[in-house]
């Protein structure tokens, strides 16, 4: 068998030790069986026997593995394909069509590496087969020189064509087979992520081994009956599946089997997460009636529109209640989202408590403060405002009202989350477009073992599955449609031939009066310096297209000041133009800027073009926008054309979504969430569905979660999701 035997006592003693590794799936039998000893492989703990004992992996392949992080059997079982290679049964030479896949077997011959005069690199060898020879290319993938050898054995995959008689094969997959190993026929080869020295061919037969040993081994932490609720195959089957398909439907089922399980066990974490924050953390009750409603609403300017009520509302249910608000308000850029985050903190002042409105610029938490300011002139409200500008004594000053309870509303950027920024009595947080407020930074603001309500708010929507996951499971508002007299946004993608004629009317428009924005993105310059790019997009105006016009610059690299500056010029009309980058994007209000140039759009993500054409509709006239881009390829012309197409955020942000991926910004890291790894939050959003329901119908029944058949899968929650569970200390 090639295994030695592991099962002594030394190995049995730490048995709940070092188990996170295999989260996706299985507890090790030794979690079940204490004690007893093991009727496969080489004994309970067999799944922890280090990767060296199997056949074919002596010291030197064990580092390597151990380097990838995979020390263990465990680990090997549990190190899935990152792709899989389809080989079509071999195909004789003289029965190849031209183009049609087909794959190929025999011995290469004449390797040899050049670069071609236009600079590409060029492998080229000869395939000798029991039929005759053929011709094989590869293009830039020099490393082929050092992986393949005259002599080899290879199978090749591609499509061939025929030149000069001979067929020939340009950039095939290969697989080197064995000197005695079979030609495979119609089949799917895993392909695993390798490292350096180690032929896929290798790896392919070091994690088979594991699986061919010690599969027997893994735990199943599904029960039957759960399993054929769901339509789930076993995890035997699924690892098989995963590690060794034969067939497509094959790898579909062993996948969704391990998405759903890992889903599972994250949705089943959240909601003890959720169970246990009801059961022990507390918030201040700020329940609304007639008349503090009355007192709200007079402060306002307009009348609430349906939609702004709705979302009220719903946020009042959950201010009267003990349990910490965690709610996330969406509504396209222009929604008017700032009203409800303003009722929501004048509920808590109206109830002798404070609360905090973070901004994601200074820029922004600027703009809210004098907004709050002018709303609350007449009231005994006081708002006060932290920012990185405030001389030391003034900081102190303002801490100490705060402590002191003499102020009652606070904003600032995320910066105000320092040690020393305390509250005599915060309820609620606001937080204004700002994705990556995790777990961590919530901590700094429980106050004496109570927390505040949090509303999180953003413009760009974001999907459920992925609220539910990445965000910790928040409640979503949705803020539908705009506020009555919203101008309507006419937007075009710009020709190269069509700039002077878009200048013309860019200059037209600013001689009725009206003032635009320019905007280009950061880009860094060779020296590294990146306000050059703005700048020189800045200059080049100054003396071209808006020669004569008074043009100001906006960036992320100025000081406070000069920021404050550019932005009070182009308030007060002094500037007509604003040459920024993207620090734009978020929530600046002039309602007579109706123009905007967008320049390498291409740069730009789709929600983040709807944001930024959110700027020029805030008025009473009509905004125009006009993109210029160099799009790289036709994805690029598709988004940009959506764009221009569609002026509905929401879906706007789920084609982003499906063209880019959920990103950075959403990834499950940044809200101190372990990482997936085999499930996608895109893909797999059906089955995130599902396994919420599963997860919710199992804590639900306590008497049957509780049950022995589920102590396994239970295991594995607390295993995995202990940092963020966090049962301990909570209250
Ligand atoms: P966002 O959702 O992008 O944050 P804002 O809250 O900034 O949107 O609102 C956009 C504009 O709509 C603001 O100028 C605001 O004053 C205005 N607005 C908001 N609510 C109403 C309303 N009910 N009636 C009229 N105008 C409104
Ligand atoms: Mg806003």
């Amino acid at each position: 068998m090639g295994v030695e035997s592991n099962s002594g006592s030394e190995f049995r003693e730490d048995q709940h030790a070092g188990q996170a590794s295999a989260d996706v799936g299985p507890a090790t039998k030794s979690d079940r069986d204490h004690g007893e000893p093991g009727e496969s492989a080489g004994g309970p703990d067999d799944l922890k026997t280090e990767v060296q004992f199997l056949r074919g992996v002596g010291p030197r392949r064990a580092e390597m593995l151990q380097r990838m992080g995979l020390r263990t059997v465990q680990d090997l079982i549990f190190f899935f394909p990152r792709d899989y290679q389809t080989l079509a049964a071999v195909t004789p030479i003289d029965s190849l069509l031209e183009s049609e896949s087909a794959s190929v077997h025999g011995e290469l011959e004449s390797v040899s590496s050049r670069r071609t005069r236009r600079g590409m690199h060029l492998v080229t060898a000869r395939l000798s087969t029991h039929e005759g020879e053929l011709k094989v290319a590869w293009f830039n993938q020099p490393f082929l020189a050092n992986r393949l050898h005259n002599g080899m054995r290879v199978v090749l995959s591609g499509k061939p064509k025929k030149r000069d008689g001979q067929w020939e094969f340009s950039n095939p997959k290969w697989m080197v087979l064995r000197e005695d190993e079979a030609v495979p026929g119609g089949q799917i080869l895993p392909v695993y992520r390798l490292t350096e020295g180690m032929p896929p061919q290798q790896m392919r037969s070091i994690v088979a081994s594991a699986l061919g040993n010690f599969l027997p081994s893994v735990e199943e932490v599904l029960p039957e009956s759960f399993r054929r609720d769901h339509q789930l195959i076993s995890i035997h089957e699924a690892l098989k599946g995963i590690h060794a398909p034969e067939s497509e439907p094959q790898l579909e089922e062993a996948r969704r089997r391990l998405v759903f399980q890992e889903l599972l066990v994250l949705q089943l974490a959240l909601a003890m997460r959720r169970e246990n924050l009801q059961l022990k953390s507390r918030a201040p009750r700020l329940t609304s009636n007639a008349k503090i409603d009355a007192r709200i609403c007079r402060l306002f300017p307009f009348d609430l529109t349906e939609a702004q009520r709705r979302a009220i509302d719903e946020i009042c249910v959950d201010l009267g209640r003990e349990v910490p608000m965690n709610r996330l308000l969406q509504g396209d850029v222009g929604a008017g989202k700032t009203v409800v985050a303003f009722y929501a903190m004048l509920l808590a002042v109206a109830h002798q408590h404070q609360a905090v409105l973070m901004a994601p610029t200074e820029i922004l938490a600027e703009q809210h403060f004098k907004n709050l300011q002018r709303l609350l002139s007449h009231s005994h409200v006081s708002v006060g405002q932290l920012t990185g500008r405030l001389k030391q004594r003034e900081r102190t000053e303002l801490l100490e009202q705060l402590e002191t309870g003499h102020i009652d509303i606070l904003v600032g950027t995320q910066a105000i989350l320092q040690p020393g920024v305390r509250f005599r009595a915060l309820a609620i947080v606001v937080i204004d477009e700002q994705h990556k407020f995790g777990v961590k930074q919530r901590a700094v603001l429980r106050e004496a073992g109570e927390d505040p309500h949090y509303l999180v708010m953003t413009a760009t929507p974001i999907p459920r599955t992925m609220t539910m996951t990445a965000f910790g499971d928040l409640d979503v508002s949705t803020l539908e449609g705009r506020p009555p007299n919203r101008q309507t946004i006419h937007s075009y993608l710009g020709e190269d031939d069509s700039r002077d004629s878009w200048w013309d009317f860019f200059r037209k428009k600013l001689d009725e009066g009206r003032q635009g924005y320019v905007v280009t993105p950061l880009v860094e310059e060779t020296d590294g310096s990146q306000e050059a790019s703005v700048k020189s997009v800045f200059e080049n105006l100054c003396n071209e297209a808006l020669s004569g016009y008074r043009v100001g610059l906006l960036h992320g690299r100025q000081t406070p000041e000069e920021k404050a500056d550019a932005m009070f010029q182009f308030s007060t009309g002094e500037l007509q133009v604003l040459v920024a980058t993207s620090v734009l994007e978020v929530g600046i209000d002039v309602p007579n800027a109706t123009l905007m140039t967008i320049e390498s759009g291409e740069r730009f993500g789709l929600s983040q073009l709807h944001q930024l054409r959110g700027r020029i509709s805030r008025g009473t006239h009509p905004g125009f926008v006009c993109v210029f881009a160099d799009p790289k390829g036709d994805q690029g012309r598709e988004r940009l054309k959506a764009f221009v197409k569609s002026n509905d955020g929401f879906e706007l942000a789920e084609l982003d979504f499906s063209f880019r991926g959920p990103g950075n910004m959403l990834g499950t890291r940044q809200h101190g969430m372990p990482p997936l790894r085999v499930a996608d939050l895109l893909r797999d959003r059906d089955v995130v569905l599902e396994a919420r329901q599963a997860a919710q119908g199992l804590i639900g029944q306590e008497a049957q979660w509780l049950d022995a058949q589920f102590e396994p899968l239970r295991k594995q929650v607390l295993r995995r999701y202990e940092s963020v569970l966090d049962l301990g200390d909570v209250g």
